[in-house]
């Protein structure tokens, strides 16, 4: 069957009036961004509170249906024929050959759902349903109605032109990007922080990132390999505009200065420091981490205090309460677990303590931060000065 166009169903909860236009216009927004790179005519509208995607000539379905399941605040999307306004016997022919084409065993039962947006058709809904359903019992006589759970519920809208669509694909869910304001992602290598920044945009939160590399001890495919992580996170989130910091000296001069059990939990507060920089440079609300209590040394409810202890904006950690195995499964469903698993080191790793602390008192970390009094603001500045920036989105 050729479908001419996408309904696109959003959740509609807490979206009343004016959010709802702001809803709708992001989402309308959104949906243009994520087929930008699909081959294809599309017109995205909206039109009486539902957002559709009509398709002109060719177009490449399953491509146009995987990156419209990319966007969120869409809840389902219902591939639609959409036929010519006409009198009642070609509706019914219209019907017949959608029925026909789309559900090829025909043991089912369904029921006709007709809307008439527009009014001037000179059927209302009821008649309509009636017709449309007695044409589909006789052209198919293995069919039966049941109104109250069909198989197959058959909407036929009739607007400026006829669209007709049974099937709801599931989206993504949540709430198109840029409804929520932005927030700055620390993004490392790892499995969980791109999943924690799927799970923030996921919200409609815009996202910016930061990642931090310690040349030469990491090397550039380590940087690469994060820059493909944002990459992916974009197919999603949109434009990912990533800071790229260079943390080599800062590190050095905590190992140099401070005890080595101190050192991760030491580097976590620096990260924290410059992220939220950036961050408050370019109005983001919060920052988001990938931790989850307990499932490192510097992840314990004592750890994360002290790390957030030197942030004033709030700490975003949508994995707290999160295993492994499902931040795993949610990082296999958005295709970021290969890139991940990939193995380059991390600056976090190279200069590890065998005995990091696992309780840190804040006191005693701000007292080890007195040792590094000498350099440490002229470090920070230098990183953020010479922080590469750059815009990663979907390749298309
Ligand atoms: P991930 O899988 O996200 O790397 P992790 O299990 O390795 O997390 P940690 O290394 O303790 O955990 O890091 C915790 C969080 O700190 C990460 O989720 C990330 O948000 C941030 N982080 C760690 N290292 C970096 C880095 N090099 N650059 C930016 N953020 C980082
Ligand atoms: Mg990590």
């Amino acid at each position: 069957m050729r479908f001419h166009s996408f309904l696109i169903k959003y959740g509609e909860i807490g979206i009343k009036g004016k959010n709802r236009y702001m809803f709708e216009d992001a989402l309308v927004r959104q949906i243009r961004y994520a087929l930008k790179g699909v081959d294809g005519n599309f017109h995205v509208h909206k039109c009486h509170g539902r957002v559709y995607v009509d398709c002109d000539g060719d177009y490449d379905y399953e491509e146009t249906v995987g990156s419209l399941q990319k966007v969120f605040g869409i809840v389902g999307i219902c591939p639609a024929v959409r036929v010519k306004v006409a009198e009642i016997g070609q509706l019914k022919q219209d019907v017949i050959s959608y029925m026909d084409q789309v559900y090829p065993d025909k043991k089912l039962t369904f029921k006709v759902e007709a809307r008439r947006a527009n009014k001037r058709y000179p059927m209302n809904s009821m008649e309509i349903n009636c017709e449309l359903g007695e044409a589909v019992l006789g052209a198919f006589p293995e069919t039966s109605v049941d109104v109250h759970d069909p198989d197959v519920k058959l909407n036929v809208e009739i607007r400026e032109e006829v669209y007709i669509y049974s099937e709801i694909i599931p989206g993504p869910g949540g709430m198109p990007v840029g409804t929520n304001g932005s927030a700055m992602l620390l993004l490392s290598g790892g499995i969980d922080s791109p999943v924690a920044g799927y799970m923030t945009a996921k919200r409609g939160v815009e996202l910016e990132a930061v990642y931090f590399h310690a040349p030469p001890y990491t090397s550039e495919r380590a940087k690469e390999k994060v820059i493909d992580l944002a990459r992916l996170v974009s197919a999603y989130a949109g434009p990912i505009k990533l800071h790229i910091v260079n943390f080599t000296e800062i590190q050095l001069y905590i190992y140099e200065k401070c005890p080595h059990e101190e050192l991760t939990i030491l580097m976590r507060r620096y990260m924290m420091r410059i992220a939220e920089e950036f961050a408050k440079k370019d109005g983001c609300l919060g920052l988001v981490t990938g931790e989850s209590i307990g499932q490192v040394a510097s992840q314990t409810m004592q750890s994360l205090a002290a790390t957030n202890a030197v942030c004033t904006l709030p700490v975003y950690r949508p994995l707290i309460g999160f295993d492994k195995r499902e931040i795993v499964e949610i990082s296999e469903k958005i295709d970021t677990y290969e890139v991940s698993i990939q193995p380059f080191e991390d600056c976090c790793t190279i200069f590890v303590a065998k005995h990091p602390v696992t309780k840190p008192n804040i006191e005693r970390m701000e007292k080890s931060e007195q040792n590094l009094a000498g350099k440490i603001d002229e470090l920070v500045r230098t990183a953020v000065e010479t922080a590469e920036i750059m815009r990663v989105e979907q390749e298309r």
